[in-house]
């Protein structure tokens, strides 16, 4: 059985951006590990911090089950604040990880993409990338080797992001659309969070949205579902997935340049 680690800054990270097709490799019969980085501890509306790590711990897990994902681990770092925390110390946990799990693949955000203004998404990328090559040095964390772990090196990384760069692989998640927003929708802390915000921006323009007063008390499901519909419509139609089909799209890098010269020069073990 193949495992992947995905690598979630935030609880709702899978969902929003990835859910579709780790709910497919979870059917495909592949291990699916969730990290979770932080606390989530700010990320509500008109709860306190205590309420709001419960609601949205207890909705992750809701969310994981509906996406078929077989573990969560929990880092526990305060939210909001990773860009100031080391990048070794952070670092550390994610090599820990890769040597416990060896996951055939890592999903993580782009750390080269344009367009992340999130600092936590930002540094989660970035100390990912590194851990990839780290975690195959001998001398970077010699303690791990006390508890019988050893140098690895995870084959593929799997970027996504908003948008991910230079796209090179798309999968058709039409069969597990209702999967991810089942997911997505489960997050209503979260999501009421994200509502309030669009709220408060067309208030300051001077607006209103009813759909959103209406998302704050009820039934999220509507909103989340015409959302990641339209975005996951557009992504199917810009890599010809086909008439009604719903994808989602990745940079999926293994040796990079150096691709072709290893596939002539390998063979299966
Ligand atoms: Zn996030």
């Amino acid at each position: 059985m193949k495992t992947v680690l995905m690598f979630s800054p935030h609880a709702d990270d899978a969902a929003a951006f990835c859910g579709g097709t780790l709910a497919k490799l979870a059917a495909g019969g592949w291990n699916v590990v969730l990290v979770r980085i932080t606390d989530d501890a700010k990320d509500s509306v008109g709860l306190t911090v205590e309420e709001t790590i419960q609601r949205n711990t207890e909705e992750l897990h809701a969310a994981a089950q509906a996406l078929d994902i077989g573990e969560i681990v929990e880092l526990g770092f305060p939210t909001d604040t990773l860009a100031d925390v080391s990048e070794t110390v952070l670092r550390e946990r994610v090599v820990y990880l890769l040597r416990k799990y060896k996951p055939y693949a890592v999903f993580t955000f782009d750390p080269f993409g344009q367009n992340e203004a999130n600092l936590d998404h930002i540094r989660v990328a970035q100390v990912v990338e590194e851990a990839f090559w780290v975690s195959c040095f001998d001398l970077h964390h010699p303690e791990h080797f006390k508890e019988g772990l050893e140098p690895f090196s995870v084959c593929e990384r799997w970027y996504f992001g908003r948008p991910v760069s230079n796209p090179n692989r798309a999968e058709d998640i039409t069969d597990y659309f209702p999967k991810r927003v089942a997911a997505l929708a489960a997050h209503k802390t979260m999501m009421r969070n994200t509502v309030n915000q669009f709220r408060l921006q067309l208030r300051a323009w001077g607006r209103r949205a009813p759909l959103l007063d209406a998302a704050m008390e009820g039934d999220l499901t509507p909103l989340v579902m015409g959302f990641l519909h339209a975005q996951s419509s557009a992504i199917a139609a810009a890599h010809s997935l086909g008439e009604g089909r719903l994808g989602e799209e990745f940079r999926v890098v293994r040796f990079g340049d150096m691709e072709e010269f290893f596939e002539q020069i390998s063979e299966p073990i």
